[in-house]
Formats: C-alpha cells, structure tokens, sequence
C-alpha cells in the first residue's frame, strides 16, 4: 500500500483546511476547534478516544480520514540517558528516524522530512542508503507529536525546540517541510515558535532563496563542511549541482532580505578539514556574513572511512573562527554516540541487522 492510497491525514492538514472539511460535513467551526484540540494539545493517539466529539463525528472521521500516529519500531536510550532515538514505521512499512535530544538544558525534537536521502553525501548514513520518498506533511508532524507525547507522558517539560536535522533534505521536499512548519506552529496547537524551528540544508540553492523569498520565519542550518568548491563537491555531490560561489551568493541574499544570521554545520573529520588552514578558508568565506559555526564531529559510518576530528583540532579551529574573524562558533556534544546518534545511523544499523 502506498501513503497516497490511504485517505487523508489528519495531522497533514492546517486548522483552516480542517475547519473546511468539517463544515463541509455540515459540522460548526466549534468540532473543529475541539478536534484541533484532541489533536495538538491532548495529542490523542487514537480517534475513539475522542469522546467529546459526537460519535456521528467520529464515524465519519473514521470513514473518511487516518490519524496517521507512527507505530514505534524500535527506541533506543543513550547510556547517558540524554537521547532517546526512535525508529517510526510509515503506512508503507518503511522506517524513518525521530530523535528526543536532551542538551545543554533543552529539550529538541530532531525530525525526518524524508526516507533516505538523494544528496549522497559521503560520510552520512542516510546518504549512503540512497532515496526512498519524500514524507507528507502529516509523517513530519506526526514525528514532532510523537515527541511531544514521548514527553507529556514522562511528565517532562513541554517541546519547545525542532531541528530538521534527522533522515533527508528538507528543501528538496520544500512543500510538505513547510506546511509541517506551519501545522506545528498553530498557536492552538503545538505553538512551536518559528526561531525555535531550525530547518538544515545541503545547500539546496533554489530551496534558501524561496525561504528568503517567502520570508519563512524559521531558522536556516546550512551544512558547508568545505570552503572550497573542489574540497566541497568531494564530500557533498549536491555541490556539482548548487556550487559553492552561487550558495554563498544564496545564503548573502537570505541574511540580507530577512535580516537573520544563518548557522553553518562544519562536520569536523580529521585529517580532511580540521586544519587551522581550513578555519582560515571557512573565516574568509563567512567573515562579512551574520554567521555562526556549528562543528560536529563525525559520527563513524560503515560507508565511510574517516574519524572524527579530535578535541584539539576542533578547540584550535575554534579559536582561529573567534579570534581572527570575530565569528562565534560551537562544538556540538558527542552525546548518545552509542545509539548512533548521527543522522540516518539507526536506521542503517537496523536494515543491516534485518539483512544478515
Ligand atoms: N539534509 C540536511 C539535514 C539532515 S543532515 C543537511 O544535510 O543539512 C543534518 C546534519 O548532520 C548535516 O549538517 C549533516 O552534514 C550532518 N551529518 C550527517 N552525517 C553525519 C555524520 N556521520 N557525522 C556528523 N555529522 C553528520
Ligand atoms: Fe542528505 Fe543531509 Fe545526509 Fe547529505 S547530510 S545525505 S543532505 S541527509
């Protein structure tokens, strides 16, 4: 079966476009309201637990419309306890990753906006298992639900932060990314605020100056990893198709019509791009630019033979982006390695388990 065989998903749908269908069914804007509710707020996981609504509702709901919650396949906790990484089964059987990531005092949802990856970018897990789809609005959001439930149901605090930083590119499934951005961020619903909302791009040219165009208010990743075309294509084979000079023109244009800093994702692997020489080339790259470094060390994958770079290298690489270009960089904590916490990894070893 495939997910446009299945009726229409509730959580794929805006409050307006719900209230529609409703009123089409000769309902008041009042059912819709409530169901907005059992939705966003009660995040009911099945529609019979919608008692409020009368049952002639729920028959039809039932009839005419999913609740498309994925079922758990697998969840895994760090050993540190900071990251609980869910593998989430589609209608279609196939699995996407959703991480709950617990640092530096705040609660993030990492959601997936694809299932594998078309950019194939060398040394990421998802890359190297090639393109399924894309997911529908509804699989985003429901992620983001997923997490949210996940943690109303441990009594923790409520979600407030989303990265698009899990499986896929998410400006390569620009539409549905968006229409999910917009679902979570109802103010009678799950009322994320849009600067807490980091959507991460390889680099998708055309995707940065639609957002910047569209003056979408969420906040932008971008993934550079080089600051040369020919070390970038290496890594990064979406950079034969959107080269380095045409992004950086891309990223100047979105800073200048929105007036927001971008964030740019350096995955430090030693030896490749951890020298002081390489934070001197990514310095002169983004020195005019309202700009901040996110390092990431590499997360080892089974495609691809390099480490991490070390501590020191990223600690010097710090210090020659502050002190020499004034721009402010971060490390990102290596937490919940032993789940394999990088992008796509669960969902890799998973297959190659499912395979042997
Ligand atoms: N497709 C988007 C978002 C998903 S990847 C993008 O590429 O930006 C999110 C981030 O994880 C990217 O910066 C990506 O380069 C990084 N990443 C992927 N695999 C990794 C790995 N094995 N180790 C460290 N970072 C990795
Ligand atoms: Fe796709 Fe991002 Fe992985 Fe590259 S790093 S293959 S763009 S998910």
């Amino acid at each position: 079966m495939t997910a446009t065989a299945l009726p229409p998903d509730l959580y794929g749908l805006t409050p307006v476009e719900l209230q529609e269908r409703l009123r089409g069914w000769g309902l008041s804007p009042v059912h819709a309201a409530r169901l907005w509710n059992y939705l966003y707020w009660e995040l009911a996981d099945d529609l019979g637990a919608m008692v409020e609504l009368p049952m002639k509702v729920r028959r039809r709901l039932e009839a005419e419309m999913q609740l498309g919650v994925l079922p758990t396949a697998l969840a895994t906790d760090s050993s540190d306890g900071f990251t609980r990484k869910f593998l989430l089964t589609l209608p279609d059987a196939r699995t996407i990753e959703t991480v709950l990531m617990r640092f530096t005092g705040r609660v993030t949802a990492c959601i997936s906006t694809q299932a594998g990856c078309a950019m194939g970018c060398v040394f990421c897990a998802t890359g190297q298992m090639g393109f399924t789809r894309h997911l529908t609005a509804g699989e985003i959001v429901a992620q983001v639900v997923h997490v949210a439930r996940t943690l109303r149901r441990a009594g923790e605090p409520r979600l407030r932060n989303i990265v698009l930083m899990g499986m896929g590119e998410p400006l390569h499934n620009y539409d549905a990314s968006l229409r999910a951005i917009g679902i979570v961020r109802d103010s009678a619903g799950l009322s994320l605020r849009a600067d807490r909302i980091t959507l991460s791009t390889v680099g998708v040219v055309p995707g940065i100056r639609r957002l910047a165009a569209e003056n979408q208010p969420v906040s932008l990743a971008v993934s550079l990893h080089a600051a040369t075309q020919e070390e970038r294509a290496a890594l990064v084979p979406a950079a034969k198709a959107w080269p380095l000079d045409e992004l950086m023109d891309a990223c100047a244009e979105y800073s200048r019509l929105t007036g927001r800093r971008i964030f740019y994702e350096w995955t430090l692997i030693a030896g490749r791009n951890d020298s002081p020489d390489h934070a001197h080339a990514v310095g002169r790259l983004l020195q005019r630019l309202p700009a901040q470094v996110n390092l990431i060390p590499l997360n080892p994958t089974r495609g691809y033979d390099g480490e991490p770079g070390r501590n020191e290298a990223a600690e010097a690489f710090q210090r020659v982006l502050g002190d020499v270009y004034g721009l402010p960089s971060t490390v990102r904590q290596r937490r919940g390695i032993d789940i394999a916490a990088g992008c796509g990894q669960l969902a890799a070893a998973n297959r190659a388990g499912a395979a042997r």
